[in-house]
């Protein structure tokens, strides 16, 4: 947390504003706005929820399909199963670690020509900006128009990274962000979806409202949620946005070292490339091993030194409960989870704490070399 959260929480109670509506809620909707440059925001729940909702303002219904990046946290691919569609996932590139552009179109094109072998309408691409790093939006973009299908970003890991100079999240149709506690910065949970469209904004609100119709009695003509942000959280988030460009550069700073310490040691594990005009969050730290073998016997050792490395997200398409959802690609995604290592990258590591780490990986580094 920053220096102003706790005043701010303290003004929800002194107001007694202690509800899922209220001014810290229009506040922080109106600083996201104005922070992305995008014209409509609505502070939810969760991340997840925010998926749903953007969902199912595109619509997506039973049956239908939804194109997702395989390589993602759960909660995209979930959030699709809560409308009753169908995930179709979609192998990564290998400089951004994102939705392969080539693998989306043959996934669009093999869909389209067989409606015998896959009867439903595909009512949405779902990008992922994975670590932090902007998806290859410029072909996804184009493949949207060019095949008439909207984009949904999941922009959970994304907040301020930004792609030929725009937020990550305000690139496609629809955008959904995450603040829960892991995340650059967190309300401890919550989420929000934006969009250039005010209709779409007003109906997420809506039925993020257990789609309360208008009336002085409690009215309802369809099915709504309860998905609305805290007031309280809210006025969390409205601090953690005053110290988001700080967490941005800490996160960068992190990354940065870790680099300066491969290339020092001549080892050529890589990470997701940042193209011309594009600028990652940073939020990861993440890099590929040489092999799947040395990835875990330093992920061991660094355990072994009480410090934790996580391996990449396992794609969605290897897990159990969506193993038989089609998938279009390659090996990329896969590779990515067997060869990849995250490692310490909080915006609150100390000098101490990188030196723990650096002589974690270093004393690695001489064990394997002397074996070798
Ligand atoms: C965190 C995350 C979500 C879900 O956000 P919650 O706020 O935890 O529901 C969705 N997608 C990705 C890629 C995430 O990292």
């Amino acid at each position: 947390m920053g220096k102003e959260e706790l005043e701010l929480v303290q003004d929800a109670f002194a107001t007694n504003w202690i509800a899922p509506l209220g001014p810290h809620v229009n506040g922080f909707e109106e600083e996201l706005q104005e922070y992305n440059e995008v014209a409509h925001a609505a502070a939810l729940s969760s991340g997840t929820a925010a998926l749903h909702l953007g969902l199912l303002l595109l619509d997506t219904q039973p049956g239908d399909y939804v194109l997702c990046q395989s390589f993602t946290f759960c909660g995209s691919a979930n959030a699709i199963h809560y409308t009753g569609a169908e995930a179709i996932f979609i192998d990564s590139e290998s400089r951004t670690w994102n939705m392969d552009p080539q693998a989306l179109e043959d996934a669009i094109l093999t869909i389209r020509k067989d409606p015998h072998k896959y009867p439903g309408r595909i009512r949405a691409i779902m990008p992922v900006h994975l670590y932090g790093m902007p998806a290859a939006m410029d072909e996804i973009m184009a493949l949207s128009k060019k095949h008439d299908i909207p984009v949904l970003e999941d922009a959970a890991e994304s907040l301020g990274a930004t792609y030929r100079g725009q937020k990550t999240g305000t690139i496609g149709d629809l955008g959904a962000y995450s603040f829960n506690g892991n995340k650059i910065i967190t309300t401890s949970g919550g989420g929000a979806l934006v969009a250039q469209r005010g209709e779409w904004i007003e109906r997420a609100r809506f039925l993020a409202t257990q789609a309360r119709d208008p009336a002085p009695h409690y009215q309802h003509s369809e099915i709504g949620y309860n998905y609305r942000l805290s007031n309280v959280l809210a006025a969390i988030g409205r601090g953690q946005l005053r110290v988001l460009e700080d967490r941005i550069a800490q996160r960068r700073a992190v990354f940065d070292q870790y680099v300066q310490w491969f290339s020092d040691w001549g080892l050529d594990w890589t990470a997701q490339e940042e193209g011309a005009a594009v600028k990652s969050n940073r939020w990861l730290s993440a890099f590929v091993l040489h092999d799947g073998g040395e990835r875990e016997a330093l992920r061991l050792a660094m355990a072994e030194e009480n410090i934790e490395c996580r391996p990449l997200w396992k794609p969605m398409h290897m897990q159990p409960i969506f193993s038989s959802q089609p998938y279009f690609g390659g090996k990329q995604c896969e590779e990515l989870f067997e060869r990849g290592l995250c490692f310490p990258s909080g915006s609150n590591l100390t000098t101490e704490d990188l030196e723990r780490i650096r002589q974690g990986i270093a004393s690695f580094i001489d064990k394997t070399n002397k074996k070798a």
